[in-house]
């Protein structure tokens, strides 16, 4: 079974992947956050404790 995944909405280039995470208790959070594939888009999307958040900076954190 292939699995596809969809299709930027944004960009129309390019495809949006699956991150996981893992939880504090150490149980794996699948398909926490998907982000697209085009390096010019840029288009992200996370869920944090059931709330979608949009368009955040991905990989730009500044700890
Ligand atoms: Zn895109």
């Amino acid at each position: 079974m292939d699995l596809k995944f969809p299709d930027c909405r944004k960009c129309n280039n390019g495809t949006l992947v699956p991150l996981s995470d893992y939880g504090r208790d150490g149980a794996p959070i699948t398909y926490k956050a998907w982000v697209c594939t085009n390096p010019g888009c840029g288009f992200n999307l996370r869920i944090d404790n059931g709330e979608i958040s949009m368009g955040r900076n991905i990989g730009s954190s500044t700890k």
